[in-house]
């Protein structure tokens, strides 16, 4: 099973992906979660990524591009993956679909998490608190200019992506407002579908 989760920062694709992890036993491909282990590890890639982040702006394509492409090729991911914040540009969903082909592969579903954006920023504001309260660390990007940034920068270049896959054909959107266990329900009849 290769799939992308589709949805703005908040729209619960973390929480989604978790759970089809768990059902599928296929790995969860956070970009999100690799720039911030680069970030954390000071490579080159994460020393060019951390600004960038904190601004809450998009890191190039070209570094996206170049960490999925190898990540896919991992053994882990030969039975199938799930795209977890890629691709986040048409040009990196052109880039995907140029490295399925060249594998001889292709995605089994582009599933979009529609969120009323209103809700947004109250999420993230929860997931500071929850996450404060047990302990751990606070991303640099879940603050509300950061944030708003994010949300920019999904509506002009992320929310393309999906016009992109809904034009192949291949686009399943799924009400992202439920509880998540009606969320990861809808997601099970969609893939079925
Ligand atoms: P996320 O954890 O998916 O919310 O990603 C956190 C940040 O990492 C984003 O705000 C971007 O700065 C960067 N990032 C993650 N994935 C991508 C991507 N596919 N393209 C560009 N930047 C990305």
């Amino acid at each position: 099973m290769r799939l992308v989760l589709l949805g703005p920062p908040g729209a619960g694709k973390g929480t989604q992906s978790a759970r089809l992890v768990a059902k599928y036993a296929i790995p969860q491909l956070s970009t999100g979660d690799m720039l911030r282990a680069a970030v954390e590890a000071r490579t080159p890639i994460g020393l060019e990524a951390k600004p960038i982040m904190e601004r809450g702006e998009l890191v190039p394509d070209a570094v996206l591009v170049g960490i999925i492409g190898q990540r896919v090729k991992e053994k882990d991911a030969a039975n199938g993956f799930i795209l977890d914040g890629f691709p986040r540009t048409v040009a990196q969903a052109r880039a995907l679909d140029e490295m399925l082909d060249h594998e001889g592969l292709k995605l089994d579903a582009v599933i979009e998490l529609v969120v009323d954006e209103t809700a947004l920023l109250t999420r993230m504001q929860n997931r500071v608190d929850e996450t404060r309260a047990r302990g751990g660390d606070i991303r640099a990007d879940d603050n509300p200019e950061a944030f708003k940034t994010r949300l920019d920068a999904y509506r002009s270049l992320t929310a393309p992506v999906s016009d992109f896959y809904a034009g192949k054909g291949e686009l399943k959107q799924v009400d992202g407002m439920e509880p998540v266990d009606a969320v990861s329900a809808a997601i099970e009849q969609a893939l079925s579908r």
